[in-house]
């Protein structure tokens, strides 16, 4: 009798073992659906001897029900789900379940029933309805996705489609994405842009594993240089994935694509209405789709026939996903080109020092475009030092970068003001008794948000209204805050500067791309003078009429004492610098610290990025940190404290004792208490040869804990 071993999504589930029926053969990578109890499961059929489960006798096994419709899954995606889910201690169902994307796509494509407004004009409307018309402008999706955008119940959309309000209508769910056109709009590269453009073309051409790092700084158009091997993938038919930081930076990322290809290039990320991602991975798998833009989960999708990888803004760490499969997409990346036999672009004008690190060992190939675009040169950077110039009482800019705004002012010229804090206040507290108003969640305080009037936290998404006396002691009209937030500096700009128009530039304003548009188009055509924004403002936006880049508080970020933060604030500083001076006139950057004599700030000041990296490569030696030893993280949480504490100490007494390994903790975790969750941590320091992950697995997986607690290993963690 013929067996297949499936690989189901559910890890509680294991692997489970079913029959073939006779003369049939179905190819490993199959997604098929069995029987499982009364219900139906889905699974992919893997080569059975690379997943280890309790032999079922033939007389008990259940036939298999069906083959889905796709292609199956490629091999070379098959080894890279293993070798995640291994590097990372990870289920390998819950990796497996990424490249799934999209389960209803599965079963073919046909069509989905959409709904859109008819523009009929009622007479008369309840108050709903009303709502959901002005809510629903423009819009078309499923009726469940219309409720949530219009926050009405699915009846009234029901409803309203009764009314002649709504109408259905029918979407082909494997129509043709217009193709994009390699020569659509050429540009004519300068002489250091083009030979990187030819390194790349020619390895596209190559179609072997071929790992660059673009190593360009900001303004000197790596998007240029990468789009030229963009363009040679699609003329020779193949696909091209590129991974973008932050579905923020997408906006001017398309409409860039578009300038360049003539079209806007295929989206994947988490908040796509169901129809769009049915279509989008239907034409992935089938290799009808060209060039896919997505953030993380694009990474594993199963492409039918892909040529080039880009990571762009390679050193972001959002690329490190935090829940989940805690895994690096950066790295993965490589991970997934080596596997395919594929070239792949890092690009960035601030690698991570594992990145450089691997350049300077050759392991990657480092292109180079060490000046700017057209002739612009790169930004002057001034240190104002706080100690000795000190904003007037209750403010926070201090008097050189108050004068520098006023100047750009009356010049005409635009401004940003970068602080990477939302809200107004980080903490607010009364004046009478000191009551200080702490999330009930988490170990964080309240985050005020004068705008939307709300007390947030910015971890678990608590929130409530700005009382109007104190909790504690009762007292009305106390509250302080404490510190400053963009909006409060969007204040203090409104009081020193009346006249200035500005834009407060934070994913609580910028969470549409309709907002981000109208952000663009209104600096672009120069309606706004001053933009104060969060790290959002940092990288990819290009205002040539940008001269002043003021950075409110540089030693923000070296607070943590986390092992990237002197790395992470060179990062953010230099790119937000980067938006300086970008066109004809000359940028100048203000950075206010307390410490200037910190080896980031001095290197910033001083433009000397590898007195950064050289720096930065001694500390993480010292601390037998990245890239020279590996860290990992234990998180062991509960809802109860004692539960977890006690479960973090039972993994700290059964640490095996190795020379090369060193186990700190438990202790609790920096957010001690994260939605609601008690959380404590035990961080590994190994020696990079350490057999990191064996050992993890060989002392964790004979643990037994109580149903409540959760073990989460975090391999090579970007904050613990
Ligand atoms: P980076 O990503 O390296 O910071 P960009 O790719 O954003 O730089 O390029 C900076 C600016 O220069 C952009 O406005 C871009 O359109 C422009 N640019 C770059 N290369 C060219 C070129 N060859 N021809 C015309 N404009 C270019
Ligand atoms: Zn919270």
């Amino acid at each position: 009798m013929q067996r297949v071993r499936l690989l189901v999504f559910n890890a509680a589930l294991g692997v489970l073992d079913y029959r073939v029926p006779q003369g049939v053969t179905i190819p490993f990578g199959s997604i098929v659906a069995a029987p499982l109890g009364p219900r139906q499961i889905l699974g992919i059929v893997w080569e059975a001897e690379r997943l280890s489960a309790q032999e079922v006798p033939d007389a008990k096994l259940r036939p298999l029900l069906e083959v889905m419709p796709v292609p199956p899954m490629s091999e070379r995606l098959r080894r890279l789900i293993e070798w995640t889910a291994d590097y990372y201690c990870a289920p390998l169902s819950a990796v497996a379940r990424m490249a799934l994307g999209s389960t209803a796509a599965l079963r073919g494509g046909g069509t989905s029933t959409e709904y859109r407004l008819t523009g009929a004009e009622p007479a008369r409307l309840t108050p709903q309805r009303a709502a959901a018309l002005d809510a629903l402008q423009g819009e078309q999706a499923s009726i469940r996705e219309l409720a949530e955008l219009a926050g009405v119940s699915e009846g009234v959309l029901r409803g309203m489609v009764g009314a002649g309000l709504l109408e259905a209508v029918t979407v082909d769910l494997d129509r043709p994405y217009p193709p994009a056109a390699p020569d659509f709009a050429q540009p004519v590269l300068s002489d250091l842009q083009r030979s990187a453009a030819d390194v790349f073309v020619h390895a596209v051409q190559d179609a072997r594993f071929a790992p660059f790092l673009l190593d360009g700084v900001t303004g000197s158009g790596k998007t240029e240089c990468y789009f030229e091997a963009v363009a040679e993938a699609l003329r020779l038919d193949r696909q091209v994935l590129i991974l973008l930081p932050e579905i923020a930076l997408t906006e001017n990322f398309l409409r860039r694509f578009e300038h360049r290809f003539g079209v806007t290039p295929i989206l994947w990320h988490s908040s796509l209405k169901s129809s769009e991602r049915r279509r989008a991975w239907r034409a992935i798998v089938q290799g009808n789709a060209q060039v896919i833009v997505g953030a993380r989960s694009a990474l594993f999708l199963p492409y039918a026939n892909l040529g080039l990888i880009v990571v762009d803004e390679a050193h972001e760490i959002s690329f490190k996903q935090d829940d989940g499969v805690r895994y690096n997409a950066r790295d993965v990346a490589v991970m997934r080109a080596k596997f395919e036999g594929l070239p792949i672009i890092l690009a960035s004008a601030t690698p991570a020092l594992e990145t450089m690190q691997l350049a300077e060992a050759g392991v990657y190939r480092k292109i180079d475009l060490p000046s700017r675009f057209g002739g612009a040169q790169l930004p002057d950077i001034q240190v104002l030092d706080l100690r000795e110039q000190a904003p007037e009482r209750g403010r926070w800019l201090a008097p050189p970068l108050v004068e520098a705004l006023r100047d750009r002012l009356a010049k005409g010229e635009q401004s940003l003001l970068f602080l990477n804090r939302r809200g107004y206040a980080p903490l607010t507290l009364c004046r009478n008794c000191g009551y200080r108003f702490q999330c009930p969640n988490c170990t964080a305080w309240l985050v005020e948000h004068r705008f939307s009037r709300r007390l947030a936290c910015h971890h678990c998404g608590h929130e409530a209204p700005v009382p109007d006396a104190c909790p504690e002691c009762g007292t009305g009209d106390c509250l302080v805050a404490c510190g400053p937030g963009v909006e409060r500096i969007a204040d203090e700009v409104a009081e020193i500067l009346p006249e200035a128009r500005t834009a407060l530039v934070t994913s609580d304003t910028m969470n549409n791309p309709q907002a981000i548009g109208e952000f663009v188009a209104m600096a672009e055509s120069k309606a706004i003078d001053v933009i104060i924004g969060t790290q959002l403002v940092t990288k990819g936006y290009h205002f040539p009429d940008l001269t002043l880049v003021g950075v409110v508080d540089a030693d923000l970020g070296l607070e943590g004492g986390d092992l990237r933060a002197g790395e992470r604030t060179y990062q953010q500083i230099a790119q937000v610098a980067g938006r300086a001076g970008r066109g004809e006139k000359p940028g100048e950057v203000l950075i206010q610290t307390r410490h200037p004599e910190a080896s980031v700030i001095a290197a910033l000041a001083n433009g000397d990025r590898d007195a950064f990296y050289a720096a930065e490569t001694e500390a993480r030696r010292d601390a037998g940190a990245p890239p020279f030893g590996r860290w990992a993280a234990i998180i062991v949480s509960s809802e109860d404290q004692a539960e977890a504490l006690s479960a973090a100490r039972a993994i700290g007494g059964t640490a095996p004792d190795l020379p090369d390994m060193l186990v700190l903790g438990p202790a609790p975790a920096p957010l001690a208490l994260l939605r609601g969750r008690h959380r404590f941590r035990l961080l590994i320091n190994a020696r990079r040869s350490a057999e990191l992950q064996k050992t993890l697995r060989s002392w964790l997986d004979p643990l037994d804990f109580p149903k409540g607690v959760r073990v989460n290993i975090d391999i090579d963690p970007y904050s613990f």
